[in-house]
């Protein structure tokens, strides 16, 4: 008996996978969605212990395991502080839809937070964007707004 495998050709399966699905995004990402939706500006919440503010807001301090009330307005300025433009195309997750390449995907410390946020930056070209230039968030116009991430469009780089 042979154990010697020869196959000519890569076989694949094709099928359509439809999966709506919606899931609620909690007591703090209500407020975050609805502050984005209706006053086209960012919150986070801090700590009552470290002080830390987070963005989104978040339920409890990681370093503290403090519960988090405390909702605070943001600027929608903040800073690269890592990024990578992408040039191989996938699935967004957010919206199931591939997103056209090339894309610049940054890490933001949005002024007044203690940690990052992730967004689309609006460049491509890469000798155009550094780590600590300053961002400022664009918005999808207020009658498309929708109460989700993609309310952001992008960052503009401001400098
Ligand atoms: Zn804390």
């Amino acid at each position: 008996m042979s154990t010697e495998r020869n196959y000519d050709e890569q076989l694949t399966v094709k099928f359509t996978y439809p999966m709506p699905y919606r899931w609620s995004v909690g007591e703090h990402g209500s407020v975050f969605f609805n502050e984005i939706k209706k006053n086209r500006r960012f919150v986070g919440v801090r700590c009552p212990s470290c002080g830390m503010v987070y963005v989104p807001p978040r339920r409890v301090c990681g370093p503290c395991f403090r519960e988090l009330d405390e909702i605070v307005p943001l600027t929608d300025e903040g800073t690269i502080v890592a990024f990578s433009t992408v040039n191989y195309p996938f699935l967004d997750p957010a919206t199931g839809v591939q997103r056209p390449i090339p894309y610049t995907y940054g890490y933001i410390r949005l002024d007044g937070a203690d940690n990052i946020f992730s967004h689309i930056i609006n460049e491509t070209d890469v000798s155009k964007i550094q780590v600590g230039m300053k961002v400022k968030a664009v918005f999808r116009e207020p009658e498309q707004m929708q109460g989700n991430i993609q309310d952001i469009k992008h960052f503009d780089i401001i400098g």
